[in-house]
Order: C-alpha cells, then sequence, then structure tokens
C-alpha cells in the first residue's frame, strides 16, 4: 500500500507585501478596465459620429434636392400657364388675321390679369413682320423678326410654341419671349408675348422658403437667366454650372471661400436648369448640433465612466485590503491562542518540573536546619553548610530556566527574522524535557541532521513552536514503544525538516482535514486541533510548506519546507 501524500495549500502572502500587492492590484485594475471600457466605448462612439455625419449629411441633401423639384415644378407651371395664356388670343372671341390695336390692347389686358409678368403683346404673319402690338414699345409695330432667333426656332419647332432665353432684342431692354403658332388657312400665324424677368426673379422669390436659402435660374451655356442681384449678374456666368449630362444633382462646392451646398433641377419648358444653394452650416445645422450633442453625451459617458471604476475598484480594493488584513490579524490571534492552548498542555508537565527543585529546596533547607542544631550533631561547618546552599541555588536556576521558557514561550510578539541554525532549534525542542518524556514513555529519538545546513532567515520562536507541535503530534500518535526520527536535508534551494514517527498514522480521511482548525482526533483535554492549522499559518507566512505522508498503522511523516534563502 503506497501511503498517502498531502501537501499544504497555497502560501499565503506576507501582510507586509499584502499593502504593495494591493496597490498594484489597484492601479491593474484601473488600467485594465479603463481600456476594456473605454476601447470599446471610443470605438463606438467614432463610429457612430461617423455614421450620423453621413445620414444627416445625406438628409441635409435629399431635403434640398426635394425643395430643387419642387420648385422647378412650380416654375415649369407657371411657364405652361403662361403659354396657355397666349394660346387663348388665338381662341378668343374677336380673334382676327388683322388685329386693330383695340384688339391688341385687349389681348393684352386679357394676358395681364392672368399674370403681371406680361409686358407686351405681338401679331406676326408668317413672314415674321410684327401686325399687330401692345404694349410699352408701341415703334415695334410693323418691325420684321424673321431673323430673331425666336421666331426662326418657333417655325422650325415641331411644339407648337417656344420660350427663348432673356435677351435685349430691339428695345434693349432684358426680357424673354413666349411665343406660340398656330396654322390658319395654310399660313402659320404668331401670336408672342414677352415677359418682364424681375417678375419673374419675384416670383422665384417667392416660392423660395427658408432660411439662407436662394434659387437661380441657369441657361444651357450656364449664364444667369434669372438671379438675386447679390449671387450674381443677369447673363453673368454662375457661380455653379451644371453638366449637361444629369437632369438633376447635388453638390458641396466653395463659393468665395465659404461652402455651400447646391441642388440643381432642369426645366422641363426652357431648356434652363433651377440652381438652388444653401449654406453648409445652414445645411447641416441640424447635424452639427447632433455632433456637439454626442460630443457632450460620450464625454459625460466616459467622465462617469472614469469616475465609477475609479470609486468602485478603489471601494473593493480597500474592502479586500480591509479583509486580508482581519485575516493576517485572525490568523495572528490564532498563532497565539493556539501557543496559550499549548502553554495549558505545557503547564501540566512543567508543575511537575518545578514541583523537583521546590521538593530538592524544601529538603535542602531542612538539611541546613538540622545541621544548624546541636541535638543532631551534624557537621555545621560553613563549607557543608555552603554545598547544600549551592543545591538549593541549582533547584532554584532550574525552576527559573523552566518558567522563562515558559514566559518566552507565551508572550506574544511579532514575527522577527533573524539567521537561524535549524538543527539547533530542533535540538532546544527535543532538549531536556522532551527527552526525558521519551525516555519515559519508550520512544526513541533519531536524529538524521544535514551537516551543511545554512542559517535559514526565520523567527526562532514560531518555527521552534511549529517543531514542537509536529513533535508532539509524533509522540500522541505512538501508544507504546516507538520511534522519532528528525531529518534536516537542503535540496534545490529548499531546507527539508522532517518528523517521522512509528505512530498510528492517519486514513486519507483524516489527512484531508489535518490541517482546519479545531480538527482534532485526540480526547478532549488533550488536543485542541490547532497545532497543524497554526503550524501551517507559520510556515506559510515564511514562505514555505508542509508536506505529509502517512499510513495508517505504520505511522506519519511531516515534512517542513523552508525557502534556503
Ligand atoms: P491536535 O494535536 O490538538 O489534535 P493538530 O492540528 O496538531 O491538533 O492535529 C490535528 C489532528 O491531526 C490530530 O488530532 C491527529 O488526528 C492528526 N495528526 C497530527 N499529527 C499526527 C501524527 N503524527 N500521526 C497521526 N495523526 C496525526
Amino acid at each position: 500500500m503506497q501511503a498517502e501524500k498531502t501537501k499544504s495549500p497555497a502560501k499565503g502572502a506576507g501582510l507586509e507585501q499584502s499593502r504593495e500587492y494591493f496597490t498594484k492590484l489597484k492601479l491593474l485594475l484601473k488600467v485594465g478596465l479603463l481600456v476594456a471600457f473605454l476601447t470599446p466605448l471610443s470605438i463606438l462612439s467614432v463610429y457612430f459620429h461617423f455614421q450620423f455625419n453621413v445620414s444627416l449629411k445625406e438628409s441635409g441633401k435629399l431635403h434640398l434636392a426635394a425643395l430643387a423639384q419642387s420648385q422647378r415644378n412650380t416654375v415649369d407651371l407657371f411657364l405652361q400657364e403662361r403659354v396657355l395664356n397666349i394660346f387663348s388670343v388665338f381662341q378668343s372671341s374677336e380673334f382676327n388675321l388683322a388685329p386693330s390695336e383695340l384688339d391688341m390692347q385687349h389681348y393684352l389686358q386679357n394676358l395681364r390679369q392672368a399674370s403681371d409678368a406680361f409686358i407686351d403683346v405681338g401679331f406676326f404673319d408668317q413672314e415674321g413682320v410684327q401686325i399687330g402690338y401692345a404694349g410699352p414699345y408701341p415703334y415695334l409695330h410693323g418691325r420684321d423678326y424673321s431673323d430673331e432667333d425666336w421666331f426662326r426656332s418657333l417655325i422650325d419647332l415641331e411644339r407648337n410654341y417656344y420660350i427663348s432665353d432673356i435677351y435685349l432684342g430691339f428695345r434693349n431692354k432684358p426680357h424673354f419671349t413666349i411665343a406660340v403658332k398656330q396654322l390658319i388657312d395654310g399660313k402659320y400665324y404668331v401670336v408672342r408675348a414677352t415677359l418682364d424677368p424681375d417678375k419673374f426673379y419675384l416670383f422665384l422669390r417667392g416660392i423660395s422658403r427658408g432660411k439662407g436659402v436662394d434659387s437661380a435660374l441657369v441657361n444651357s451655356e450656364g449664364k444667369y437667366q434669372v438671379v438675386d442681384p447679390d449671387r450674381g449678374q443677369l447673363f453673368g456666368p454662375s457661380d455653379y454650372a451644371p453638366t449637361e449630362a444629369k437632369e438633376s444633382g447635388v453638390k458641396e462646392i466653395e463659393i468665395n471661400g465659404s461652402s455651400v451646398l447646391v441642388s440643381y433641377y432642369r426645366l422641363s419648358e426652357v431648356p434652363w436648369t433651377l440652381v438652388v444653394r444653401e449654406p453648409l452650416r445652414v445645411a447641416y445645422a441640424e447635424m452639427y448640433r447632433t455632433r456637439r450633442i454626442i460630443i457632450i453625451v460620450t464625454g459625460v459617458i466616459i467622465l462617469a465612466t472614469i469616475a465609477a471604476i475609479w470609486l468602485i475598484v478603489d471601494n473593493l480594493i480597500n474592502r479586500a485590503e480591509a479583509t486580508e488584513e482581519s485575516r493576517a490579524e485572525l490568523k495572528y490571534q490564532l498563532i497565539h491562542a493556539s501557543k496559550l492552548a499549548s502553554v495549558g498542555e505545557l503547564a501540566a508537565g512543567v508543575a511537575h518540573e518545578i514541583n523537583n527543585p521546590l521538593a530538592i529546596i524544601v529538603s535542602e533547607s531542612g538539611v541546613i536546619r538540622d545541621m544548624l542544631d546541636p541535638e543532631f550533631g551534624l557537621d555545621s561547618s560553613p563549607e557543608s553548610i555552603r554545598a547544600e546552599l549551592d543545591e538549593i541555588d541549582t533547584a532554584v536556576f532550574r525552576a527559573r530556566g523552566i518558567t522563562q521558557k515558559l514566559l518566552n514561550f507565551a508572550r506574544k510578539h511579532e514575527p522577527r527574522l533573524v539567521p537561524c541554525d535549524i538543527n539547533k532549534i530542533l535540538d532546544n525542542v527535543v532538549g531536556g524535557l522532551k527527552e526525558r518524556e521519551f525516555l519515559v514513555s519508550d520512544i526513541e529519538l533519531e536524529k538524521n541532521y544535514a551537516r551543511d545546513l545554512p542559517l535559514v532567515s526565520l523567527d526562532p520562536d514560531q518555527i521552534a513552536q511549529v517543531f514542537l507541535n509536529l513533535i508532539n503530534n509524533a509522540q500522541d500518535a505512538i501508544v507504546g514503544e516507538g520511534k522519532i526520527t528528525l531529518s534536516t536535508s537542503l535540496d534545490d534551494g529548499r531546507v527539508y525538516v522532517t518528523v517521522a514517527d512509528t505512530g498510528a498514522g492517519m486514513t486519507p480521511e483524516q489527512m484531508g482535514k489535518i490541517f482546519l482548525p479545531f480538527f482534532t482526533t485526540k480526547e478532549v483535554g488533550k488536543g485542541t486541533g490547532l497545532g497543524l492549522s497554526v503550524s501551517l499559518s507559520i510556515v506559510e507566512s515564511m514562505g514555505g510548506t508542509i508536506e505529509v505522508q502517512s499510513l495508517p498503522g505504520s505511522g506519519s511523516s511531516f515534512t517542513v519546507v523552508l525557502p534556503a534563502g
């Protein structure tokens, strides 16, 4: 049967190291938690921030594009209505192929009722001669327009109406023409009206909504047709010339050093493009506001996280430290309590030891008294009396030595590390009293000490208590004859101290419990169950362990392993 082997639990950190350990732990935890919390938070914030910007920019663009589209529709509708107004001339009841001035005045009146943008109206025969006119430029009556762009375009067009760009014309004033043609008796007749671009501009401004938004109309060459005087000049180049290829679009551009969002939409009635522009700070106002909120909220979350981690870690570690300290204090108390308990056990033995010198003192003083009594006729020379007094002194010193040891053992003190000769400490523990006890109870003591053992930095009182506990247990395990072997050795930087006995041994179940405080199999009054748990605490606090091997019926061996350094 193989001897059972067990090892003491992991080493506990020394109390003096624990503070340093907790400070390090605090810092590590704080840094670790901050990195763990803040890294994903920062990545997420940056990601959301980016996503938010993209989607809010997109919605700003969509909003302006929708505005441009709705304005484009309104302008197209305006022009279509004007075309219909002019067509209505052909449909009027007084229409004739040679309109009088009155007829023309009447037509103009009707047109102006529909829109005040109309300036004048003219009636043209197939050769392009203005045969009827009403309006502020009567000298245009009778003019030949056959070489004018608008006239030639209208006649060539499949469509029976034409809307011109804005131009100066014979009157040398900006205006644009809407002309319609009608085939009557195989010949084309034309009614054309001119419109005032200023009125058109007022109309366009009226449909432009929103702060900072302004709209302009640009012809196919990128020249302004209708524009706010602050933005550009009539016939001047547009700040943004839309591409031919696309009917509509939205772009961010720089105009005079400031960023502007531009949306354009081509008109369907005339080759013009509506260009709506809005400063970026207005277009993305919502985005900038949200961005500010996100930055502030993220900042607050980060600060709150840092504060929370700081406080929680401080609190937790302080509590753990306090628990560790009270645990260490408890351990210390336990060692002391066990010492006192051992003192109780020791006291019985010691009482016997002290009684002996006391008895010697009493008998020696009786002898002296008899020597001084002439009745007994004893030798009362000073030498004889001095010899007896020397005996008394010896007995007194012996008793004092015992009480001194007892006091040393019971005194509670902080661990005091000094270089110790372990062999010597073992000898002290088994010397005197113990050796005599072994003799009385037929226990053989064998010592296998290593001679080359280095001095080990230990608290000599505490390690002596450990050895005493192990030796007491070995002694208690032996019933009748038996042997206790004390061995020391050095191996691989460690010092091994083994207390082996040929006693009762232990079952595996017992071995699982022996280091628990208050576990004892000894009779009441004999064992406290504290010896091994306290010994283990002491050894661990010195950076060592206790290993146990045992076989029921054959004996046990307890090995204290200590670092030699
Ligand atoms: P106590 O000696 O007061 O009982 P310990 O903690 O020293 O307390 O020991 C706990 C128990 O471990 C003992 O009661 C005994 O059962 C067992 N034990 C310790 N040493 C030995 C040994 N050398 N041989 C057999 N049993 C032992």
